[in-house]
């Protein structure tokens, strides 16, 4: 049974950037993984890889049995809500309420149907607000986004994810922009998630203090090359 693996995967730019050179991992059910490495080394464009936002260059991506390397149309919308995305500067609707930005990931386009302004029905709120309740917002549940804090949006971030009820979270550098308590605050809520929930999360990190601190699996990535894939305590500071 294969949750999710890279085979081979290649990703080069179309300026000639060898993005990725060779990239082989296998993700377990469950596990937080947490991938780092310098600026530049090819995090972000691995897991643009995997959701497609990024199309490889060569290689295979499989994710729950399926090769979705080349997916597109309508299998990939359906493969793309699997996977909850969380981004370094939050993307959230910055003028719409808490509330209304979580209903984004648990209804996808049926809310964007409804625009900024529709009505939700009063089931699809109860959801929203238990939701973010498990991320500790339910008291900012209808204040405007933008009147939150860094961490907070960030927790709405989380929130919007798990609305989605993915069996993937991929997160690109979520807490580069916080301050040291938001950002463990934030990467608690992760990993709590990723636990009672068995969702495997996947985040790239480029602080090793952080990543040793919350993720089981280490996998260090250097110009497009994996360089490390091991358990934090196995990880040493010569890479
Ligand atoms: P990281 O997330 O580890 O900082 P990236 O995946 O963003 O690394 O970048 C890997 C390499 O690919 C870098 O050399 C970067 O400059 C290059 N790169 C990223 N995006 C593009 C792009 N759209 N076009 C050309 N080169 C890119
Ligand atoms: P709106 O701009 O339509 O008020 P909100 O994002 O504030 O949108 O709210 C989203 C949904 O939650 C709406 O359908 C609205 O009816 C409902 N709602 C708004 N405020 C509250 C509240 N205080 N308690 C419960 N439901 C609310």
């Amino acid at each position: 049974d294969i949750f999710l693996e890279t085979r081979n995967l290649k990703k080069v730019y179309p300026d000639g950037t060898e993005a990725l050179k060779n990239i082989t991992l296998t993700f377990n059910k469950g596990e937080l993984v947490s991938i780092i490495g310098p600026s530049g080394a090819g995090k972000s464009t691995f897991l643009r890889s995997i959701n497609r936002l990024n199309q490889s260059s060569s290689g295979e991506v499989i994710f729950q049995n399926e090769q979705i390397t080349n997916v597109k149309g309508k299998k990939l919308l359906l493969v793309r809500r699997q996977i909850g995305m969380i981004f370094q500067d939050f993307n959230l609707i910055k003028r719409s309420t808490t509330v209304r930005n979580v209903l984004h990931g648990r209804l996808g386009y049926m809310s964007s149907l409804k625009g900024a302004f529709g009505k939700f029905s009063e089931e699809d709120v109860k959801e929203a607000l238990a939701i973010l309740r498990r991320v500790g917002l339910e008291d900012h549940a209808f204040k405007r986004a933008d009147e939150l804090s860094g961490g907070q949006q960030q927790r709405v971030g989380i929130a919007r994810a798990i609305a989605q009820k993915p069996a993937l979270i991929l997160a690109d550098e979520p807490i580069a922009s916080l301050d040291p308590s938001s950002s463990s605050n934030v990467m608690n809520y992760l990993k709590n998630i990723s636990e009672e929930d068995g969702i495997t999360t996947i985040v790239n990190l480029h602080q090793v203090d952080v990543a040793k601190r919350f993720a089981s699996r280490i996998i260090g990535i250097k110009a497009g090359e994996v360089v490390f894939d091991g358990k934090p305590n196995e990880l040493n500071e010569q890479r």
